[in-house]
């Protein structure tokens, strides 16, 4: 349910409105959308009590039943899309679209320093790479870990760049947050709801991949067990669906942002590297995302794709990359967008 307030409620009168929630044994989620003052009220839910004792208080201008299986996700919650503060002046959701490139498994310090620098150089404002693998081989290479992660902050120290990179474990959740901005959950991992709820806790933005098989309800289900453990700053992610075609990796589901912004408030972000799994349809993917209105884009980059641990195949050389963003901006531009 969701607890309309009047145009002109004070602070005073929202204040006793979510003490009464609480009181009554509800987590109260408040939302301040384009023109009114939300407050989102989530769980087994006693109506008939809540309308009694809701009823006589001055700031409230209605009730409203959530029909929508995500409640916090849902536009009815909030109206306008919510720009997440990464700090530093970096935000997503707003008129510029964020670029987050860099390889796909931190490698050494070499490679990751000198691709940090060179995105940072095209324009990306986070740097991304795997320090924790999850592989679909347990022969292949599983990532360097804690020494991956430190390698991702001396880079983000030496460039100013923010810096995204997966977690994979519930255990770890505290580890990674250390190091990172943002918590990339991965596409295997998408309904694993002991890590969802972790990274609820945090007040860190969560990167969500949508799943290789997942339905939309299913995946904004996903970003509802975050954003329900009071973690708001919750970014979607489409990556390539796996359908019957064999020829890409995956099958890159573009009208999904379209259809996630209808259904809901978060930013969306594409990753044509995984959604193609091949470096040449890299940059056509981004274009049409760019137009169909992300507010994101995740690139895989490595110094020399040809030698990279994993993903080499899907990777942009640094050249590559560089005039990808030049011609995503010349797009973003017609679209009234920034890049
Ligand atoms: C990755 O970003 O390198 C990755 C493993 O992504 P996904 O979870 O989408 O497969
Ligand atoms: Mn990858």
């Amino acid at each position: 349910m969701i607890i309309v307030m009047k145009d002109k409620a004070k602070e005073k009168e929202i204040k006793q409105v979510v003490d009464r929630v609480e009181e009554l044994g509800y987590t109260p989620h408040p939302s301040r959308g384009a023109k009114k003052m939300l407050i989102g009220i989530i769980g087994d839910l006693n109506r008939e009590e809540l309308i009694d004792s809701l009823g006589a208080y001055p700031g409230i201008d209605k009730l409203v039943p959530i029909m929508e299986p995500y409640k916090l996700v849902g536009r009815s919650f909030k109206d306008n899309t919510s720009i997440i503060d990464l700090g530093d002046g970096v935000t997503i959701g707003g008129k510029e679209i964020l670029v987050m490139a860099g390889p796909c498994a931190v490698e050494s310090e070499e490679q990751i320093i000198k691709t940090a620098a060179a995105v940072k150089k095209s324009g990306a404002k986070v740097l991304r790479g795997g320090a924790f693998k999850p592989r679909t081989s347990p022969y292949s290479f599983q990532g360097m870990q804690e020494e991956g992660l430190k390698l991702l902050k001396t880079a983000s120290d030496e460039t100013g760049l923010k810096v995204i990179t997966e977690v994979v474990d519930p255990r770890d959740v505290e580890l990674v947050g250390n190091y990172t901005d943002i918590f990339q959950i991965g596409a295997r991992n998408m309904q694993n709801f002991y890590l969802l709820k972790e990274v609820g806790k945090s007040n860190k933005a969560v990167l969500l991949k949508r799943g290789m098989s997942a339905t939309y309800k299913e995946f904004l289900m996903a970003a509802e067990y975050i954003m329900s453990e009071g973690n708001y700053n919750v970014i979607l992610c489409e990556r390539g669906i796996r359908t019957f075609e064999t020829y890409t990796r995956n099958t890159l589901d573009l009208v999904g942002i379209p259809v996630l912004k209808k259904l809901s408030h978060l930013p969306v972000v594409i990753d044509p590297s995984h959604g193609t799994g091949q470096w040449e349809l890299v940059t056509p993917a981004a274009r049409g995302a760019v137009a169909m209105g992300a507010d994101g884009l995740i690139v895989e980059v490595h110094p020399e794709p040809t030698k990279a641990l994993s993903d080499g195949q899907q990777s942009l050389k640094f050249s590559k990359f560089t005039a990808m963003i030049d011609d995503l901006s010349q797009i973003a531009n017609a679209v009234g967008r920034e890049i």
